[in-house]
């Protein structure tokens, strides 16, 4: 079972590597964008990490909807309102239970994921954070499938998102700012892809812990 104290960890965890990552994503966003990623990740990141301290007991749906709605609040790039979609439409699933079992999990995955696709309108391949959202989710339901307890499958997550991040770089841009660039966007990673890489490697830590 994955508690709300978890799910804070995972937030505090995503927190704490994007603060670390900043430069990174700030190269990344500078080489095929307009180097705000970094900045943007972090102000969100490091808000929402704040405004759940007194969420962490309580039900899963309000510790994730606060995290989204601070994100959208505070993030003015298109990586706000996408990031700030996943965990709200996470909460939604989720519901107002204290603990989720792993079918419960990847099922609030999904629906975080199929709300950044409904927002956003990218397709795999475009060069966006789904080539790193979609295969890490679609690797925690197979983890599932074949037994896995939810830490192995959020490590195999993990796992999927950097290879889906290491794909961005061969890909064109079809979406966000990077489309401007057509085919000069080839040869770099996706900042959003890199962001989302450390969502689950946040997520893969804070199921590992305990
Ligand atoms: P902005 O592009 O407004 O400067 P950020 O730099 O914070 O915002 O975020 C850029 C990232 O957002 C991109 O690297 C990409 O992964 C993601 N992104 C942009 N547009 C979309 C979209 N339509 N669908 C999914 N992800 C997107
Ligand atoms: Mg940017």
């Amino acid at each position: 079972m994955v508690t709300t104290a978890q799910l804070a960890a995972w937030v505090d965890r995503f927190a704490a590597l994007v603060a670390d990552n900043k430069s990174h994503l700030t190269e990344l966003d500078s080489a095929i964008g307009d180097a705000d990623h970094g900045a943007n990740m972090s102000r969100g990141m490091s808000a929402a990490s704040e405004q759940i301290k007194d969420l962490t007991e309580g039900p899963a749906d309000a510790l994730c909807k606060k995290v989204g709605m601070t994100l959208v609040s505070s993030v003015g790039g298109a990586s706000g309102p996408l990031y700030g979609t996943f965990f709200m439409k996470f909460g939604g699933q989720a519901g107002t239970v204290d603990q989720l079992d792993g079918q419960q999990l990847a099922a609030a995955l999904r629906a975080g994921l199929d709300g950044v696709v409904a927002r956003g309108k990218a397709a795999p391949g475009d060069k966006t954070m789904i080539d790193a959202m979609a295969p890490a989710v679609d690797a925690f339901d197979a983890a599932l499938g074949e037994g896995a307890s939810e830490a192995e499958a959020a490590q195999r997550a993990a796992d999927a998102a950097a290879q889906g991040r290491d794909k961005t770089v061969e890909m064109v841009a079809h979406k966000g700012r990077a489309s401007y660039l057509g085919e000069r966007s080839r040869g770099h990673a996706d900042p959003g892809a890199t962001s989302t890489a450390l969502l689950f490697q946040a997520l893969g830590e804070a199921l590992a812990r305990d």
